[in-house]
């Protein structure tokens, strides 16, 4: 039986060749959005395990993070950037959820998650939200959630301005235009607890530091914070 469903998968996947969302080619049988060579072979930054690392250092003198990383190297033409662009542009949520899990795995096994209390994910204002149908990086703490066990908070945290696209501004407009976006509006549910913001990608860290100020008027709260992709332009 499981031979002719084998066969019956096979003639399937000749009509309709499923590929790896992050390099294009044919994916195997037991190979699901995302093939085995770009698991093993996607470049990790492994940030985790140095405290001072670049995403760290992004918010020094800026906003106080406890401990900062980034999965991998986000630039023109890198397989992270394909699956983010996928998540994010083609609706396929289901890598956002497969690159929190993968990232969790590392990050739960070197003891980074330790002492965290909760995820939350960077809000997305609701109007845009609306128009993609979707926040993508609650996808990714959802996965994040289900390697850790930490629970995600998408409530606590909102953004109450839309900013306009940032892909075309320059460096200091980036810095100047995120004072005041976000608002928290349960504080009780956050007092004194460690949270670890998520971000699908982190460029100059200016949306991050918007987060957490504001998070960080709340009496005993700590933020660490991560992200899939660090953005090397
Ligand atoms: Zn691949």
């Amino acid at each position: 039986m499981n031979y002719l469903y084998d066969l019956w998968d096979d003639f399937i996947s000749l009509l309709f060749p499923r590929v790896c969302y992050a390099c294009g080619n044919h994916l195997l049988r037991n190979e699901n959005l995302i093939c085995t060579a770009c698991y093993v072979t996607i470049p990790r930054t492994n940030y985790h395990l140095q405290p001072e690392n670049p995403v760290a250092q992004l918010f020094w003198g800026r906003c106080l993070v406890e401990k900062a990383a980034a999965f991998s190297f986000y630039s023109k033409g890198s397989r992270i950037r394909n699956l983010i662009h996928k998540l994010k542009y083609a609706g396929i949520k289901e890598i956002g959820y497969e690159l929190g899990r993968i990232y969790a795995v590392t990050l739960k096994s070197s003891g980074f998650t330790e002492g965290i209390d909760m995820i939350i994910p960077v809000p997305l204002h609701p109007s845009k939200k609306r128009i993609r149908g979707f926040n993508q990086s609650e996808y990714i703490s959802s996965g994040i959630s289900d390697v850790t066990e930490l629970p995600v908070n998408e409530d606590s945290l909102v953004r109450i301005v839309l900013s306009a696209t940032q892909t075309n501004r320059s460096r200091y407009d980036r810095w100047t235009n995120v004072e005041g976006i976000f608002r928290v509006n349960s504080a009780e549910a956050i007092r004194g607890k460690h949270i670890l913001l998520v971000d699908d990608v982190i460029t100059t860290g200016s949306t991050i530091e918007s987060c957490v100020n504001e998070l960080l008027k709340v009496e005993g709260v700590k933020v660490s914070v991560i992200a899939i992709g660090y953005s090397v332009v």
